[in-house]
């Protein structure tokens, strides 16, 4: 049976590195909305450039246009083969009510979700010295962990960058943003009974094998 999960958590606490590493460990598909709504600012659509002021200010995209493009995206064959591990979404109750309703209509339940927690501290720290490359993606830190050669990505020696909405004042709003959008979307589903807490300040690694421990329980 495909995996149906969820990773939910402040920005920066490590979701998009955990969901590659499942998807590559048990194939199943990564959807992060973040990456989505930069493919399409990318792309310079009509969505690209709705997404970006509000992405700039750290602010959430409103919750129809992201609902509709990440239910386009659960809808897809390869989705309903691989499952799915959401991350980057449901960030507000609204979206999360939107997948319940979807999914159950899909006839789909969910497999758990996993909530990475780390204290705010951690994550202005994580943040502030993130560093992407600009063509694979591969995540590095200026001080954890620094690609060999300085501003080089280390797979494909591609640019890395630091993300425009790294920076210092937009860290703290999205920040805020997570304490009052999305904290409530982690209490919704412990209501449901489907919340795994995991302390996401280790290594990468350990992270990654407890998330294996806890979806080998579910
Ligand atoms: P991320 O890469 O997950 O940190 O997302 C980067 C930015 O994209 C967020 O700060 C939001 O502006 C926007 N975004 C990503 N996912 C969502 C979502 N589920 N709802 C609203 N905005 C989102």
């Amino acid at each position: 049976m495909p995996l149906r999960i969820i990773l939910v958590g402040p920005p920066g606490v490590g979701k998009g590195t955990q969901a590659a590493l499942v998807e590559e460990a048990l194939g199943t598909k990564q959807l992060s909305s973040g990456v989505v709504f930069r493919s399409e600012i990318e792309a310079e659509t009509d969505l690209g450039q709705l997404a970006k002021s509000y992405i700039e200010r750290g602010e959430l995209v409103p919750n129809g246009v992201t609902i509709q493009m990440m239910v386009k995206r659960l809808r897809t064959d390869e989705v309903r083969k691989k499952g799915f591990i959401l991350d980057g979404f449901p960030r507000t109750v609204r979206q999360a009510e939107a997948l319940t309703e979807e999914l159950a209509k899909e006839g789909i339940t969910l497999d758990g979700v996993l909530s990475l927690e780390v204290d705010d501290g951690v994550v202005v720290e994580r943040l502030s010295g993130r560093l992407g490359c600009t063509k694979c993606g591969e995540i590095y830190h200026s001080v954890n962990k620094p690609p060999s050669r300085e501003g080089y990505c280390d797979k494909c020696n591609s640019p890395l960058i630091v993300r425009e909405d790294d920076k210092p004042e937009t860290i703290r709003e999205r920040l805020r943003v997570f304490h009052e959008n999305t904290k409530p979307v982690i209490d919704y589903y412990e209501s449901l009974g489907l919340l795994k807490r995991i302390d996401a300040s280790r290594d990468p690694q350990d992270v990654f094998s407890e998330i294996k421990l806890k979806l080998g329980a579910i």
